[in-house]
């Protein structure tokens, strides 16, 4: 069979063919009960047997402490925002959020937590174009905020953060959340510094539906009364993610992904590959003279996802119509920033970015 393209969406992403290929054989008869994932009970000891395996695995790659609950939830990043405040924001009046303001993920974390809290920005890069991430130091944190919002990767902007803040650092005694969606799995993470870590599956991990919910075991047993039982986390916590029927094609997709990272060598070679097939392409986009740019700030660029812009834009069919020949899919940025976007998740090969680059520079050149 001919290769597949290199598929660059920002998600639902390109997933590991091997994790495809397995789903596809298991789609009728998992393990010869006679049944499709899709098809069993979520009570069942099949099921419960794959999502057990798929929590141990995540623990496991991510080094998740005991204090911390691994939940499956549904909603995605943007159910979360709604989520998080309605978990952790405490009765109005008076509850207080602080949102750190790098992008527009984090612009609509904000705008949701205002419906339930007193949530203000604390930094904001508006006012530069999102071309560098406010440092921590500036930020203007409440005392006594009931958390600090983050987004540690701007999927639309490409802005990420080199790691989690610290808080405690700036004498800010408030637990931080951050949304994790887009880089979540590509490096690790600091859990002393961490309250809540979310993540919506469909990027580095899985199908989208499933959403990944990290929360430190002080945090739960705060929801106001409006949150619905579903979303609760100290419900959700208590029913091992069962208090509803969870997404379980997700998860057992989810899980096959876990598994494959690990036998990659995991988590230290999802960020070794990161930095490897991010550098490749940075390093072109700074060093062909101008035909293609990235704006955003040496220090804030991400790893996962690279947004380019050509010089001349009138250009800009002809590269994805090429692209698409060349088979190089979904290019094209976000509406609300216009260019192209390369995003470079856990499943894309560096073969992927070698190929992107070649196309590039032959497009270039025929066009320059
Ligand atoms: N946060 C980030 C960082 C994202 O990239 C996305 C989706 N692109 C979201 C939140 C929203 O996720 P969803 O569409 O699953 O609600």
């Amino acid at each position: 069979a001919n290769p597949r393209p290199f598929n660059f969406s920002a998600g639902p992403a390109t997933l590991p063919e091997p994790v495809l290929r397995q789903a596809a054989e298991e789609m009728l008869d998992w393990h010869g009960c006679g049944m499709g994932v899709m098809e069993m009970s979520h009570r069942g000891k099949e099921f419960i047997s794959i999502h057990e395996q798929a929590v141990a695995t995540l623990r496991e790659l991510l080094a998740v402490p005991s204090n911390f609950h691994v939940l499956f939830m549904q909603g995605g990043g943007l159910g979360e925002n709604a989520i998080v405040p309605m978990n952790l924001a405490g009765p109005q009046p008076g509850g207080l959020v602080d949102v750190v303001v790098t992008g527009s993920w984090s612009k609509k974390s904000l705008a949701e937590a205002q419906r339930y809290a007193d949530a203000r920005a604390a930094a904001s890069n508006d006012a530069d174009g999102r071309s560098a991430i406010p440092a921590p130091g500036t930020w203007q944190l409440r005392e006594g905020a009931a958390y600090v919002h983050v987004c540690s990767n701007e999927t639309i902007d490409g802005l990420e953060m080199a790691e989690l803040p610290d808080l405690a650092a700036l004498g800010c005694r408030s637990p931080l959340v951050a949304d994790c969606s887009s880089h979540i799995l590509s490096r690790t993470i600091d859990w002393s510094r961490a309250g809540v870590v979310f993540a919506g599956a469909q990027k580095n991990i899985g199908p989208a539906g499933l959403t990944l919910v990290f929360v430190r075991d002080d945090l739960l047993g705060r929801a106001l009364p409006i949150c619905p039982s579903a979303f609760d986390y100290s419900v959700v916590a208590a029913h091992g993610s069962m208090f509803n029927t969870p997404p379980t094609y997700a998860i057992y997709v989810a899980g096959l992904v876990f598994e494959w990272v690990k036998a990659q060598g995991g988590v230290a070679e999802m960020d070794r590959r990161a930095a490897e097939k991010s550098a490749l392409l940075y390093n072109y986009l700074d060093d062909c003279g101008g035909f293609y740019r990235n704006r955003v700030a040496l220090t804030a660029r991400s790893r996962m996802n690279v947004p380019f812009f050509l010089h001349n834009e009138s250009l800009n069919d002809a590269f994805l119509a090429g692209a698409r020949e060349a088979g190089l899919l979904q290019l094209k940025g976000h509406k609300s920033v216009g260019g192209m976007r390369a995003s470079l998740y856990n499943a894309m090969p560096l073969a992927g970015v070698q190929a992107l680059v070649g196309y590039m520079k032959d497009f270039a050149r025929r066009h320059g």
